[in-house]
């Protein structure tokens, strides 16, 4: 059975046959005008030719693509060497200037088909050629045969030093593409052991500087210093998040990322990882409003929290001074819907359905924020590992809404 790849190759091969056929007889047809020297019998000539344009529709355009394939290109190779020996017989014999001809259903075959058809098509020339050769015993027998064995020496010569040469330049591309694959590869889990180690050896030290960070702050210390420490604990925070991000991005990739599942209240997780935000949120001169109702869902509490703490900090980042952030929670058939609207700065229409694709940020001059474009991609592969959906909603100038829905647990 042939791969659909290999039938899409033969069925180029085909119109592209079509197309070179056409143009061989049509210049034949000039060609054989010229004073060439030789008796030609033009009216079978050009019954030939008409026969092969006839044969080459039939064949290209009324057999259904289904029987595309090796096996059909075969047999048109076969019938071609029977329509070329026809010519030669009727334009010189074993002298036609047209036994050039025979080379092209060898060559296709050569390059297209394995070693056995290559020989038998060859052969079958070769039996074709000789058999002319003493057809035409009138033109001088030693001299004919003679001819014969230098046709068939370069039928066999081309046919065969073209199929090495294709072979040659086939296996070259292949390892080509194999040192190409490999590459990637290396390239992949270099990326993969390098996150693995920021991942290991940043993370000790971060929660380092935060615990020392929390006995600071039990300290008694004068207001500049508690001012500084904040900005180090801000800082801190912030290269954790980044730190987790791309630990999640290689996990995703590498197909690690693992996934528990547990019965929560939604409202309860949303609730708290809203009150971690406030502070940021107060800073910015924001309002961040929650309410809506309890929905106990099945999912991963510690990955709810985590997208739910990415779409309020972005609510947050791209929200301007003074605007006001809503939480809100409600169930409609068997989900739970989760969604935060702002009326910060809004995402512009043309760009809304690439938001959640990998390192995606709109760059506008004007607000230039810090990030990688991966948390909105993390949310969506969450969500969507956990069984729900996520969605935005936007108008430009005026905010955004995003969503997320999970199932209700007593759909589990
Ligand atoms: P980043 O780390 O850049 O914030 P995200 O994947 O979280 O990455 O967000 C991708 C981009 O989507 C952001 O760069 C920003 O342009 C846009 N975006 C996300 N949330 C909002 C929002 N609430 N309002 C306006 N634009 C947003």
């Amino acid at each position: 059975m042939e791969t659909s790849i290999e039938q899409k190759k033969f069925i180029k091969l085909e119109l592209i046959g079509e197309i070179f056929t056409g143009a061989v007889i049509v210049f034949g047809l000039l060609i054989i005008q010229l004073p060439l020297g030789v008796s030609i019998n033009k009216p079978v000539i050009y019954t030939v030719a008409a026969g092969v344009i006839f044969f080459s529709l039939v064949w290209h355009q009324l057999i259904p693509q289904k029987f595309s394939g090796a096996v059909k290109n075969y047999i048109e190779s076969i019938i071609d060497i029977f329509a070329i020996a026809t010519t030669v017989h009727f334009s010189g014999g074993p002298n036609s200037y047209l036994t050039f001809l025979y080379f092209l259903p060898n060559i296709d075959t050569a390059v297209n088909m394995g070693l056995g058809r290559t020989i038998i098509l060859s052969f079958l020339t070769s039996l074709l050629i000789l058999g002319e050769a003493i057809f035409n015993v009138s033109d001088g027998f030693s001299s004919n045969l003679s001819l014969a064995a230098l046709r068939i020496w370069s039928i066999f010569l081309v046919t065969f030093y073209g199929r090495f040469l294709f072979l040659q330049v086939k296996k070259l591309d292949e390892e080509e593409q194999k040192i190409k694959v490999d590459k990637v590869r290396e390239i992949n889990k270099l990326k993969e052991e390098f996150v693995f180690l920021i991942s290991r050896k940043f993370i000790f030290p971060i929660n380092s500087i935060k615990n020392n960070l929390k006995t600071l702050f039990r300290e008694n210390i004068d207001k500049e210093t508690f001012k500084t420490l904040k900005i180090v604990e801000q800082n801190t925070q912030r290269l954790k998040k980044q730190i987790d991000d791309l630990v999640n991005i290689s996990e995703i990739e590498s197909g690690t990322l693992k996934l528990e599942s547990g019965v929560f209240n939604l409202k309860e997780v949303a609730k708290e990882t809203i009150e971690s935000l406030k502070l940021s949120a107060t800073k910015k001169n924001l309002e961040l409003e929650f309410s809506g109702q309890g929905a106990r869902v099945t999912a991963d509490p510690l990955r709810v929290r985590e997208v739910i703490s990415n779409l309020i900090d972005n609510a947050i980042k791209y929200t301007n001074e003074f605007g006001r952030i809503e939480a809100d929670i409600y169930k409609k058939g068997d989900l739970a819907i989760f969604s935060v609207k702002d009326d910060g700065i809004g995402i512009p229409k043309e760009v809304a359905s690439n938001l959640f694709t990998k390192f995606f940020r709109i760059e506008s001059g004007k607000v230039e924020k810090e990030g990688f474009g991966l948390g909105l991609f993390i949310c969506k592969e969450l969500v969507e590992r956990m069984g729900g959906k996520i969605w935005v909603e936007s108008t430009l100038g005026k905010g955004s809404i995003f969503t997320f829905s999970l199932p209700l647990a007593s759909r589990a």
